[in-house]
């Protein structure tokens, strides 16, 4: 049928009609953005997490929880390498400042130390708490308790210390935290000493990953790290499955940081750590813009005083080559407060 011009103009009128009395259409086209919410939730809500705690819970029967694969039967009182029961220890739960700042945000780190560890370095920091295990033997729903009294707190995330040998409670504590409101980011806190079928159990659970990387060379991460000198080999293995799991670290509009891996080296005396290494091999297989905090901090603690090349702090000049080759290798996601000294440290240099 043949359009007349009377036809045409009434279809455009109503048409324009149309479009000025119903906005829809256009709003159609913004995205929604949607509410974030934690991967331990996502799985909840799938149905999904219930048979990961079992699954992890099974492993304790014959623990490979770790690397070292002990396979003693933690439900019956046997303890492997780590000296851990079957129960969760904990030395003590509070807001923590000295994380990263995306993880600090203005309330804190809800940071909890597990009691144990099951790599126990030679210069440990937490040796009282890693090594000779002080802390008290709680249930997995007092560690939920811990986590709401956290959220209620304002920490933004809850910080897992150490957790590797207690996985299978800490699943289980956050989802029956789950259920009483837990609602902020988990943080896989670990030492990167992961075997790669355990952290596909934590596949869409944790929300952020702050693994280290210790060392790049076997010798040394057998020397300091008692006999562990599979780990510069499992601990790149574990850091890309993290970054293949979770990615490069995400924010809220605040800066508060929700998702991501963020990634530790520890700059050690006489270059122990490798750490031109470890920035080659970051901007080679991970993203660039990976977060990764070079931390100056090392001390000299525990039995670190025996071995002469690490029973010292490091130099100036060890930390400005540390930040040197991270810019060299072209890493742009550095941490601020790495940053910073960097500056400073940079500045006298130049003057
Ligand atoms: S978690 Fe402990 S008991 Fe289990 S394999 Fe590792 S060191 Fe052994």
């Amino acid at each position: 049928m043949e359009t007349t011009r009377r036809d045409f103009l009434v279809r455009a009128l109503l048409l324009g009609g149309s479009l000025a009395l119903s906005p829809a259409p256009l709003h159609a086209l913004q995205k929604k953005k949607e509410p974030w919410q934690p991967a331990y939730e996502k799985l909840e809500k799938e149905g999904k997490l219930a048979q990961r705690i079992k699954q992890a819970y099974s492993i304790f029967e014959r623990c490979q929880l770790c690397p070292r694969q002990c396979g003693v039967n933690r439900q019956k009182g046997e303890r492997g390498y780590c000296r851990a029961p079957v129960k969760p220890m904990v030395f003590s739960y509070h807001p923590h400042f000295g994380e990263e700042v995306p993880l600090v945000g203005e309330n804190g780190s809800g940071t909890i130390f597990f009691s144990n560890c099951n790599l126990r370095c030679v210069f440990c920091q937490n040796w009282p708490i890693s090594h000779e295990g002080r802390g008290e033997e709680i249930q997995d729903e007092d560690l939920a308790n811990m986590m709401i009294k956290l959220q209620k707190i304002g920490c933004h995330n809850i910080n897992l210390v150490t957790p590797t040998h207690v996985m299978p409670n800490i699943l289980q504590a956050t989802r029956l935290a789950w259920q009483k409101g837990l609602r902020i980011p988990l943080v896989y806190n670990t030492s990167g000493y992961e075997r790669l079928e355990i952290l596909k159990i934590l596949d869409g659970i944790v929300d952020i990953y702050l693994p280290d990387l210790k060392y790049m060379d076997a010798d040394q991460a057998a020397k300091y790290s008692s006999g562990a000198s599979d780990y510069p080999e499992i601990g790149k293995k574990a850091v890309m499955e993290m970054h293949r799991q979770v990615g490069v670290l995400k924010s809220d509009e605040k800066g508060f940081a929700l998702r991501g891996v963020v990634l530790r080296h520890l700059v050690m005396p006489n270059r122990v750590a490798g750490t031109e290494k470890f920035v080659r091999w970051v901007a080679e297989v991970l993203p660039k813009n990976t977060y990764v905090n070079i931390m100056a901090q090392y001390r000299v603690e525990y039995k670190a005083f025996e071995y002469p090349e690490i029973a010292r702090g490091i130099t100036v000049q060890e930390f400005l080559e540390a930040m040197d080759w991270a810019k060299k290798y072209g890493l742009v996601n550095l941490d601020e407060k790495s940053v910073s000294i960097w500056k400073i440290y940079n500045r006298r240099r130049a003057g």
